[in-house]
């Protein structure tokens, strides 16, 4: 079996609802961040600092507990090197599938054994089959929450009953899509306890809410001693100058941030009501997309928007969420364009 990454084709025109990227863009201020670069700035190796104490103080963690990334996924290729080059024969990875598809890919990549527990059938979390399926071998458990692709966030005291079960592995929870469940690891109520566990990571990414995607920032989030172990695989100017200062400056704009959470939530509750109407099942989705079920008519919907140049992510193959799309939800405006092309195709 390969768990090769497999890119998704890029259309070149057209309504880029398959990728959860933010259909608004970034902030203005990182552009106008980005055109303030000097040649100088160009020129020298990156400085961390400023970018480092900004994610700090806004995820509320200390210096020594954040890890910046170019993008979360190398901080998922980072955590996988660091948990699974361990002495066992064959280290095993703990995937709860359907999974986002860099877990699998960087765990075979560095010669783990990678091991799919199904999400239970309503795509809750299968809090007991993950219980059963770790082995002495098992050196990392990978969770999401919300989740990619059904957008249910997995409760805390699973995460937590799981990190206490699998002191020997690493428990990395990406919370890719936490800025809009609104809920966290890193809440204060909750990081006192998520603190006092070494074993559990977090990861961030910025290119979700914040629109960063192109610019390549991501964070983990963790114990000292813990990062200290993954910060020896993350080459030391892995972010590039320009991701430092759009960080920084995209941080600093929690207005256009919260337009952009507000814009999400309107679409979802409009694009829920459609799938009402039309009786498509649906998952309520704590995330910037929605998982919706179209059975049988799945390919000739995916089909149907791509002819009207609006590109959704087709899941409908996968055995794990058979017939299902994965819907971006952002921008308003153009989940009514959306909403226009679904009820010409039904
Ligand atoms: C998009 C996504 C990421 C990747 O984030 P980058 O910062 O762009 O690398 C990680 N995890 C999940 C679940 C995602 O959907």
């Amino acid at each position: 079996m390969s768990y090769e990454y497999e890119r998704i084709a890029t259309p070149k025109v057209g309504l880029r609802l398959h990728l959860n990227e933010n259909t608004a863009g970034c902030s203005p201020k990182v552009i106008a961040a980005l055109q303030s670069l000097t040649r100088q700035q160009a020129a020298e190796y990156p400085d961390y600092d400023a970018a480092v104490e900004a994610t700090a103080n806004r995820l509320g963690v200390s210096a020594d507990e954040l890890l910046l990334t170019n993008g979360l996924d190398e901080g998922l290729l980072a955590v996988s090197i660091v948990a699974l080059r361990s002495h066992a024969s064959y280290p095993e990875a703990i995937v709860v599938v359907p999974a986002f598809d860099m877990y699998a890919a960087c765990a075979d990549a560095v010669g783990g054994r990678v091991i799919e527990v199904p999400l239970n059938a309503d795509f809750s979390f299968p809090l007991a089959a993950v219980q059963r399926a770790i082995t002495p071998d098992t050196r990392l458990i990978f969770l999401t929450s919300p989740n990619n692709p059904t957008g249910l966030c997995i409760p805390r005291e699973n995460v937590l009953d799981l990190a206490r079960s699998a002191p020997n592995a690493i428990v990395l929870v990406d919370e890719a899509y936490a800025d809009f469940a609104g809920e966290s690891l890193l809440d204060e109520r909750e990081a006192r306890v998520a603190r006092s566990m070494p074993n559990l990571l977090i990861g961030r990414t910025f290119a979700k809410a914040y629109g960063l995607a192109g610019l390549r920032a991501g964070a983990l989030i963790g114990s000292p001693e813990t990062l200290a172990a993954i910060r020896r695989v993350v080459p030391p100017y892995s972010l590039n100058i320009c991701a430092t200062v759009a960080l920084v400056a995209g941080l600093q704009d929690l207005e256009y941030y919260n337009w952009y959470l507000a814009q999400v939530r309107a679409s979802k509750a409009l694009l829920y009501e459609a799938l009402d109407r039309r009786q498509i099942q649906y998952w309520p989705s704590s995330a910037n997309f929605v998982l919706a079920r179209f059975g049988e008519q799945a390919t000739e919907v995916v089909e149907g928007l791509k002819a009207r140049d609006v590109f959704v992510r087709d899941k409908s193959r996968d055995p794990a969420c058979p017939g299902c799309l994965r819907i971006t939800t952002g921008v308003v405006e153009h989940t009514r364009t959306l909403l226009g092309a679904l009820e010409e195709i039904l």
